[in-house]
């Protein structure tokens, strides 16, 4: 009975041994390197402005009810330029 027991544990560590991922290195290892804006985006998510189009996901809340992921459009500007609008430029969206 005692060695049925050990075999049986041998056994299931295998099978578990099975399901877990062999490998560690499961990291997606980039094509090249793409240049990163400091929002998080590639650099070619910038326009010729300077502006990010990609989006961010953002939290939704509706009357503090929990309404799933939203996103917004991503508030970087890239352009370290002087600001031609400075009045259109209004970073309204808080996390
Ligand atoms: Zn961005
Ligand atoms: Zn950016």
């Amino acid at each position: 009975m005692e060695m049925l027991a050990g075999a049986a544990i041998l056994l299931a560590g295998i099978l578990i041994g099975r399901f877990l991922p062999s490998r560690r290195s499961a990291a997606p290892k980039p094509k090249g390197i793409q240049p990163v804006c400091g929002c998080g985006h590639g650099s070619s998510f910038h326009g010729e402005d300077g502006r990010c189009q990609a989006t961010n996901e953002t939290a939704q809340w509706d009357g503090g009810n929990w309404a799933g992921i939203g996103t917004v459009p991503c508030t970087c500007q890239k352009y370290v330029g002087p600001e031609p609008l400075p009045s259109f430029y209004a970073p309204e969206i808080a996390d």
